[in-house]
C-alpha cells in the first residue's frame, strides 16, 4: 500500500488520519507532541520539531506523498520536503497563506475583493493609516489564529496612543458585514474543482463558534462565493483543500478575509452532512484519486466546544437526539481550546430559524 504523510500532530491532522484510513492508506505523522490527538490514531509516527531537518528526513522518507495541517513550516523545512517527496499543497501556496501581506498581495492580483489594507512595517508607517479610515483592525502579519495578534483601533486618538506594536503588522479597515460566510474549495491533481456549500461563520471570542450550513443567503450570493474560492484555488495551483473565509459586507459585497490551504474549522459540519467529508476529500485530491461531486445530504449546524466548560457539556450532548460528537483526545482543557465539535443534523431546506439554534443543544452552564 501506499504512505500519507501528515505534518501536524492535532485534530486537523487526526481527522485527516483516519480518513486517509479509511481509504486504505497507511498514515505516518510527524508530530511534536506524544501522545497527542493525531498520533493516537495515525499508524506510524516520527516525533520532532517541524522544523527539525532530521526529523523532517526520517518524515519524508517513510511517505509517498506530504500534505500538512501545520501551516507554519519554514521555507527551509519546506524546501527539504519538496527534495523528497510531493508536498500538496504546494511549498508556495503555504509561503503565501503563512503571511498576510503575501496573502492580500497574491489575492489582489488574483483580482478578488479585500477590505482595503496597508501593510505597517513600523511606527513611520502607522501615521498613513488615517488615510484607510476607522475603525481598522492591525494583525501580525505570521502564526495568529483565533484572533490571537490582533489589535482593534477605534480612532486617530487610539492610533496615537499606540506604543510597543510586533511589528511587521497588516492594517485593514474593519468591515460593516452582514454576515461572514466561508467556503471549502477542493483541487485535484487533474484540475478538478469542488465546492462544498457556502456556510456562514459565527465567532465568540474571536474562536469560531458555530457554522451554519448552508448559509441562510440568496442562492447567487452562495454561488458567486464559491466562484470566488474556485478561481483563487486554479490561480494558485492548489491541489488539495483550503477554506476560504469571506465577508458579505454590509454593501452587498463579498471580500475574503484569509485563506487557509488545509482542512478547515469551518469545514467540519462536513462530517456528518455528506457522503465524502473535506478530510476525505483532502486526501483524495493529495493521492491523485477522483473527486465526487461535493454533495451535502443534510442541512447541519456545527458547534465547537471550547475549553473545561464546553467539555462540561459532554453527557449531556452524547445524550441528545441528533447531535454527532467529535472528540479530539486533547489531555487537557485550557480555557479557549478546542476540544472538540458537534454537528447536529436536518433534513435538507429544515435548518432551523434564528431563535432555535440557541436550544439545540444543552446551554452552557
Ligand atoms: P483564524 O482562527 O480564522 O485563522 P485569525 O486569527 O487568522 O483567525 P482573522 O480570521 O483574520 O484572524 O480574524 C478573526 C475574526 O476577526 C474574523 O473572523 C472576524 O470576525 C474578525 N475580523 C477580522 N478582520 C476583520 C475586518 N477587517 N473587519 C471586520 N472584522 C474582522
Ligand atoms: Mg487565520
Ligand atoms: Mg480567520
Amino acid at each position: 500500500g501506499s504512505t500519507v504523510g501528515i505534518i501536524g500532530g492535532g485534530q486537523l491532522g487526526r481527522m485527516s488520519a483516519v480518513a486517509a484510513a479509511k481509504l486504505g492508506y497507511h498514515v505516518h505523522l510527524l508530530s511534536p507532541e506524544f501522545p497527542g490527538p493525531a498520533t493516537e490514531v495515525a499508524a506510524s509516527v516520527t516525533i520532532g520539531a517541524y522544523d527539525d531537518p532530521e526529523a523532517l528526513e526520517d518524515f519524508a522518507s517513510r511517505c509517498d506523498v506530504v500534505t500538512f495541517e501545520f501551516e507554519n513550516i519554514s521555507a527551509r523545512g519546506l524546501a527539504l520536503l519538496e527534495r523528497h517527496r510531493p508536498v500538496r499543497p504546494a511549498g508556495e501556496i503555504l509561503r503565501i497563506s503563512q503571511d498576510r501581506i503575501a496573502e492580500k498581495t497574491r489575492l489582489s492580483e488574483i483580482g478578488v475583493g479585500l477590505a482595503p489594507w496597508r501593510a505597517v512595517n513600523g511606527p513611520a508607517d502607522l501615521a498613513a493609516l488615517e488615510t484607510l479610515g476607522f475603525p481598522l483592525i492591525l494583525k501580525t502579519t505570521r502564526f495568529g489564529y483565533d484572533g490571537k495578534g490582533q489589535f482593534r483601533v477605534r480612532d486617530a486618538g487610539e492610533l496615537a496612543a499606540l506604543a510597543d506594536l510586533p511589528y511587521p503588522l497588516v492594517a485593514e479597515k474593519m468591515i460593516d458585514f452582514e454576515r461572514e460566510l466561508s467556503v471549502m474549495v477542493v483541487r485535484g491533481l487533474d484540475g478538478t474543482v469542488r465546492c462544498f456549500d457556502t456556510v456562514e461563520n459565527r465567532h465568540r471570542d474571536g474562536i469560531l463558534d458555530v457554522t451554519l450550513a448552508p448559509a441562510r443567503i440568496m442562492p447567487g450570493l452562495a454561488r458567486q462565493a464559491q466562484d470566488m474560492a474556485a478561481r483563487i484555488a486554479d490561480a494558485l495551483g492548489l491541489i488539495g483543500i483550503m477554506g476560504v473565509e469571506m465577508f458579505h459586507a454590509a454593501d452587498g459585497t463579498l471580500l475574503v478575509n484569509e485563506i487557509a490551504p488545509r482542512p478547515h474549522n469551518s469545514g467540519h459540519w462536513t462530517m456528518d452532512a455528506c457522503l465524502v467529508d473535506q478530510f476525505e476529500m483532502h486526501v483524495r485530491a493529495v493521492t491523485g484519486l477522483p473527486l465526487p461531486p461535493a454533495r451535502r445530504h443534510s442541512d447541519a449546524v456545527m458547534h465547537n466546544l471550547i475549553g473545561p466548560e464546553d467539555m462540561a457539556r459532554v453527557p449531556a450532548i452524547l445524550a441528545t437526539d441528533g447531535a454527532s460528537l467529535h472528540l479530539y483526545g486533547k489531555n487537557e482543557a485550557r480555557p479557549g481550546r478546542k476540544m472538540g465539535h458537534v454537528n447536529t443534523i436536518f433534513p435538507r431546506g429544515a435548518l432551523p430559524g434564528e431563535l432555535a439554534l440557541d436550544v439545540l443543544l444543552p446551554p452552557r452552564a
